[in-house]
This record gives structure tokens, C-alpha cells and sequence, in this order.
């Protein structure tokens, strides 16, 4: 698409993003390398400023009705809905993933605003039975502050609205620090929300090159109450130990490491299809991708067929052609440490049976790709692979299975195949993660609790859990009665 025949919401777009004088970066298209327009390129003290305004709106906002607070929420809602198609078309074109995976994103990511606007109205507290005469107990729960949100670039869209609908819906403001890679998504939902009629400051946005400067400010500024962070483990390491001198609240979604584990009496037409999706959606960059194949020794080699018979009808290309199913990786880093593991594993023995290697010329492209014959001390096993890759393992019973899947720091998705109830209970309660999709390919919903144990994070997003996150529970004594 050329720049001229953009909608007037995109132009709109990046007419926000870089305001006249303003010091600015690029940002580019995976898909053809190309410069799509310029962001501003904000600095720690504009961070400070940024809290500043968001601590001096706090008051208004908390002290607002709930039902007032929905009425904000769903106004922006629906023109996130009504502009659906822009702010996919933005999606794909800042980060590369197949536009009707944006639209996808732009919906459920929706779907939180919603779901928070409603439980607003739900935020209760509790009386307790008194354990004294004459006095009573109270317990309110109150917005924490001004927050600070920051979020990666794989789903830029949906993870600053899974952090700010249950922030503002709680009464709190907010400070968005979106990625580097794809700020234009953010600075879309901020306009939206300015046009719905959402109060000046609630939300303010800081687009910056300069991640660690600006999230310093961020961490160490005493108005900050809450950081919400979601990216890589290393990064959430170094935020909460920042976030350690003025004692925030945290919540870190971070990486993972997920099994997906086939039995032998698993519908393998069920398996084989969900793997499609938990490994191959968004190109394998998500926190949730299947990133081990465990696959019981007697299904083993069925299971790989039925992969690759499906993995042979995907198309791999730029997100904005109609037929792509699968679209670049973020750029040309991702791309070398996707085909370094692959290689690595190669070399150890493993076999390549679709894909494997980069694709020359313009844009990030990695094909999808299987690999057999591995085992669980290859690097790829213990890596988060962040590429369109399934490595398969064989394992023998029930135990080794959940022994191997349980074997990493992380904890956040894992996913398991089988027909036999007291398996399925017996393996859930015995996975060490924050969530189990038992025969089904993803586990993300605004009405369910998101979130990881170990090195996978802290916290829950979405459901009642994820309003919790943004509320300081306070109580009350009264005496003398
Ligand atoms: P990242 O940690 O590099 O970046 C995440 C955010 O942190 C970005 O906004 C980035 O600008 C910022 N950042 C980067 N370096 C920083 C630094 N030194 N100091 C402060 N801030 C810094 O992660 P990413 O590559 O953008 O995203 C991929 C990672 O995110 C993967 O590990 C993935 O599993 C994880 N992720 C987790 C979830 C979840 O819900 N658990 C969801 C999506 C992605």
C-alpha cells in the first residue's frame, strides 16, 4: 500500500506520532524493509512529565463513578471496533504478523475493555464479622495510582489494552511505554481513546528508541505505584529490581517455555490442528508457542506426518497479501537466532523435515519448519525459539513426559493431548505452569487468568485476577460504636 492511498485514520496516525520540532526514529516494515513514518523519539524527562500529568489526573479519574468509568471504557471500545480495519492494516504493517491475525489481535484485545468496564462495576469490598463489641471491619479495595505500562512488540495492540482496561477501570492512570519496534499501534489506541472522550492525562503514551533510559524513569520515579510489564525475562529482572528502591507493585507476564505433549491415545487430528495454531500463529512469537513438542513413542512419527501435511499448506509471506498465513519474523536479529538454534540442532543430530534455513532478499522471512530427532538437552529445547519452529521429542510414559516438561525456569503455557480423564487431571495438577490447555491450541481469553509461575512472571492479566493487579486493599476500623 502505497503512502497515498493510506486511510485518513492511518495518516491521522502518524500526524500524532511525530509532532512538528519533535526529536523522532523510523519505523520500518519486516515485510520490505522499508521506513513506514517517524515517531517521536521521547527522553527520561519526558517520562518524568509523563507521570507527572498522569498523577495530576489521578484524582479526578479515581474519584469518578465506576458506571462514569464504563461509560469512558466503552466509548473508546467501539471506536477501537469501528476502526478495526485501520488499526489492522497499521498492525501488519509495523510488525509483520498476517492481517487477519491483527484483526484478530485488535478484537480480543477489545474484548479486555469490555470485560474490565463490566467488572469495574464489581470492584467490591468486604464487611467482616466483627471481633470485638463495637467495632466494626471494613475492607475497600482503591485504585493504586499512576501506573506504567510497558509492553513488547508481538502483540502491540492487545497488550497495552490488556493493561490499561484494568487499570483505568480500577480508577488508576496510566503511562504506556510501547516497543521500539512498534510504537504506531499505541499511538493509534491513545488517539482513539482521546477522541472517545477519555479525560486528558488518564492515558499517556512515551515512544522512545531508548528503552532503558525511559523505563528508568519510569521504575524509579516514586508516582509510579504499579509497573505492568510484559517482554522477556531479562528485562523484567533488571524492571523489578529497579522497581525494588520506592517498593512497587509488579506484574511481569515474561517468556516461556511451553510443552506441548502428545499421548498416545491423544485424537491426533486434534493435536496435529492445535499445534498449528500454538506453534505457527503470529510466526511462533508468542510467549505461549509451543516451543517442545514431547510426543509419545507410538504416535510419535503419525503425529509428524499430520504436522507436516499441514505445514505444507501454510503460505509464508508479507502479512498484507490475502493469502499469507504466515508473515516475517521482527527483524533481522530474530531471523539469525532462529536459524543459529536450528543449525545447532542440525548439527547434534536432529532432522530437518520442512524449512530450516532463511529466505533471501528483501524483508525478515524464516519458513516454517519441523525438525525430528531431537532431544531435550539440544540448546533449542531450553531457548525460547521466538520462530515458526517445532522441534519434536520422543518420550516413553507419564512421568518422563511431565519429568521433561517440567525440567526449565520458566512457567507460563503448556499444553497437553489425551482422551483419558484421570491423565488429564493428573498431568494439569502436575505441570508446573500457570496455564494448561487441555486439547486446545491457546489459553488467552479476557475472561481467564493469564499469567506465569518460576522465571514466567508474576501476576494475572485478564478476569476478575487481572483487576486485582490495580488495587491496594485498605482497611477500615471503626471503633466506639
Ligand atoms: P523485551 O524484554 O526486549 O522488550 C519488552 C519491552 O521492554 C519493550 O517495551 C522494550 O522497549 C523494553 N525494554 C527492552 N530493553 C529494555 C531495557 N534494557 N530496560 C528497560 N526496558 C527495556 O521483549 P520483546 O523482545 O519485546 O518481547 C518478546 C518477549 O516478551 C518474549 O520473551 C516473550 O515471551 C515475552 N512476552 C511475554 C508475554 C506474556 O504475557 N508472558 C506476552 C508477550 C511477550
Amino acid at each position: 500500500m502505497s503512502r497515498a492511498s493510506w486511510p485518513q485514520f492511518i495518516t491521522d496516525v502518524f500526524d500524532h506520532a511525530a509532532p512538528v520540532g519533535a526529536s523522532t526514529f523510523d519505523v520500518k516494515n519486516p515485510a520490505t524493509g522499508a521506513v513506514l513514518g517517524t515517531v517521536a523519539d521521547m527522553t527520561a524527562a519526558d517520562a518524568r512529565q509523563a507521570v507527572a500529568d498522569a498523577r495530576g489526573a489521578f484524582k479526578a479519574w479515581s474519584q469518578e463513578t465506576a458506571k462514569s468509568r464504563t461509560a469512558a471504557m466503552m466509548a473508546w471500545h467501539d471506536l477501537i471496533v469501528a476502526h478495526v480495519d485501520e488499526l489492522a492494516q497499521l498492525l501488519t504493517l509495523e510488525m509483520g504478523k498476517p492481517l487477519m491475525e491483527a484483526k484478530g489481535e485488535i478484537l480480543h484485545g477489545a474484548s479486555y475493555i469490555t470485560w474490565f468496564a463490566e467488572e469495574a462495576k464489581r470492584l467490591y469490598g468486604d464487611i467482616i464479622p466483627t471481633n470485638a463489641p463495637g467495632r466494626r471491619l471494613m475492607v475497600v479495595k482503591q485504585p493504586i495510582g499512576v501506573v506504567a505500562a510497558i509492553t513488547p512488540w508481538n502483540f502491540p495492540s492487545a497488550m497495552i489494552m490488556r493493561k490499561v482496561a484494568p487499570a483505568i477501570a480500577a480508577g488508576c492512570t496510566v503511562v504506556i511505554k510501547p516497543a521500539e519496534d512498534t510504537p504506531l499501534s499505541a499511538v493509534a489506541l491513545v488517539l482513539l481513546a482521546k477522541r472517545a472522550g477519555l479525560p486528558d492525562d488518564v492515558i499517556k503514551l512515551v515512544t522512545c528508541s531508548q528503552p532503558a533510559e525511559v523505563a528508568k524513569a519510569l521504575t524509579d520515579h516514586p508516582d509510579v505505584r504499579k509497573l505492568s510489564f510484559t517482554g522477556s525475562t531479562r528485562v523484567g529482572k533488571l524492571l523489578m529490581r529497579n522497581c525494588a528502591n520506592t517498593v512497587k507493585k509488579v506484574s511481569l507476564e515474561l517468556g516461556g517455555n511451553a510443552p506441548f505433549i502428545v499421548f498416545d491415545d491423544a485424537d491426533l487430528d486434534q493435536a496435529a490442528d492445535a499445534a498449528m495454531l500454538a506453534k505457527f500463529r503470529n510466526a511462533g512469537q508468542t510467549c505461549i508457542s509451543a516451543n517442545r513438542f514431547l510426543v509419545q513413542i507410538g504416535v510419535y512419527e503419525a503425529f509428524a506426518a499430520k504436522l507436516e501435511a499441514r505445514v505444507a499448506a501454510l503460505t509464508l509471506g508479507d502479512g498484507m497479501a490475502p493469502e499469507t498465513t504466515v508473515g516475517p519474523l521482527i527483524n533481522d536479529g530474530a531471523v539469525s537466532k532462529v536459524e543459529s538454534l536450528v543449525r545447532h540442532a542440525a548439527a547434534c543430530g536432529a532432522e530437518v523435515r520442512t524449512g530450516g534455513y532463511a529466505v533471501d532478499g528483501q524483508g525478515t522471512f524464516f519458513p516454517p519448519t519441523i525438525l525430528t530427532g531431537g532431544t531435550p538437552d539440544l540448546t533449542i529445547a531450553d531457548t525460547e525459539i521466538f520462530g515458526p519452529v517445532a522441534a519434536l521429542y520422543r518420550f516413553k510414559d507419564e512421568d518422563e513426559a511431565v519429568r521433561v516438561a517440567n525440567d526449565t525456569p520458566y512457567g507460563l503455557a503448556s499444553y497437553v493431548f489425551t482422551q483419558d480423564m484421570g491423565r488429564i487431571w493428573r498431568v494439569s495438577e502436575a505441570l508446573e505452569y500457570g496455564m494448561v490447555a487441555v486439547n486446545e491450541g491457546t489459553v488467552s481469553s479476557e475472561a481467564a487468568p493469564f499469567g506465569g509461575v518460576k522465571e514466567s512472571g508474576i501476576g494475572r492479566e485478564g478476569s476478575r485476577y487481572g483487576l486485582d493487579e490495580f488495587v491496594e486493599i485498605k482497611y477500615i476500623g471503626i471503633g466506639g460504636l
